[in-house]
C-alpha cells in the first residue's frame, strides 16, 4: 500500500464531495488501498464513516481516495484509527508484501504488533480476496476484480523489468514509469524493480504524493515519524 503525504487542507469544503480533485492532484487518481488508477468513479472516501463520526464529514484530514471495491468491503465500519495501517500515517509499505502474481501479505519481518495491524487492514478492504484465497469468504464477488489488475500489473511490471534488461536506456526507464503510472499499484512496480535504485526513485517521484519521508537517500524504506510504522 503506498504511503501518501497529502499535505494541509488546500480547501475548506461545504460537501466533501468537493475534495475530490484537491485529492487527485495531491495523491494522485488512484484508490489509496488497492492502488489502482482510477479515471473516474474516484470516490473520496472517509477514513471514518460519516454516520459515526459526522464531525469530520467535510474534514480534510479524514479523506482519502478509494475505488468502489475498496469503498464497499470497507463500507461503515466503525473505525478505531489505532487499529489499522494508514497510507497518510503510516510507512504501508514497509507493512505489506507483494509477491509473484501481485498477490498482497503481511510482511513477517516487521514487529509482530504491526503484523496485526496490517493483516486488520488488509482485511478491513479485501486485500486477500482472489479466488485462490482457502478460505470462501475471501474469495472476490464477481465485480471485483482487483487480483486480476494486480496480476497483470505485475505481470506487466514484470515484462517491463526484462526490456529493461535488454535495452537499459534512459528512455526505456522513463517510458516505463509513465505505463506504471497510467496503471497503478505502485507498491507492485516498486517490489518488482527491487535492486534498481534509480528505478525506484523514479516511480516514487512519478506516482504524485508519494510519501518521500518513508524513503531513505538509497530509496530504501524507513520508519514514518508520527505513524506506527
Ligand atoms: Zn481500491
Amino acid at each position: 500500500m503506498r504511503p501518501v503525504t497529502k499535505g494541509n487542507a488546500p480547501n475548506i469544503y461545504a460537501n466533501y464531495q468537493d475534495a475530490a480533485s484537491d485529492l487527485q492532484s495531491c495523491i494522485g487518481e488512484f484508490c489509496s488501498y488497492c492502488e489502482r488508477h482510477i479515471e473516474t468513479h474516484l470516490a473520496v472516501e472517509h477514513i471514518q464513516a460519516k454516520t459515526h463520526v459526522p464531525a469530520l464529514r467535510n474534514s480534510w484530514i479524514n479523506f482519502l481516495l478509494a475505488c468502489v471495491n475498496c469503498n464497499s468491503k470497507k463500507g461503515r465500519k466503525k473505525i478505531i484509527l489505532d487499529n489499522y495501517l494508514w497510507p497518510d500515517i503510516d510507512n504501508t509499505l514497509m507493512a505489506f508484501e507483494y509477491s509473484t502474481g501481485g498477490l498482497v501479505k503481511v510482511n513477517t519481518t516487521v514487529p509482530a504488533s504491526i503484523q496485526v495491524l496490517a493483516m486488520s487492514t488488509i482485511k478491513l478492504v479485501g486485500l486477500d480476496n482472489e479466488p485462490g484465497n482457502p478460505d470462501i469468504k475471501s474469495r472476490p464477488t464477481k465485480k471485483d476484480r482487483r487480483w486480476l489488475r494486480r496480476q497483470q500489473v505485475w505481470q506487466l511490471a514484470e515484462e517491463c523489468k526484462n526490456k529493461l534488461i535488454a535495452n537499459n536506456t534512459i528512455e526505456v526507464r522513463e517510458l516505463i514509469v509513465s505505463n506504471a503510472v497510467g496503471r497503478g499499484m505502485f507498491s507492485i512496480w516498486w517490489t518488482v524493480f527491487n535492486g534498481d535504485q534509480d528505478m525506484r526513485e523514479r516511480l516514487r517521484v512519478a506516482f504524485i504524493g508519494t510519501a518521500a519521508d518513508c524513503f531513505d537517500h538509497n530509496e530504501n524504506l524507513i520508519n514514518r515519524v508520527g505513524g506506527k510504522i
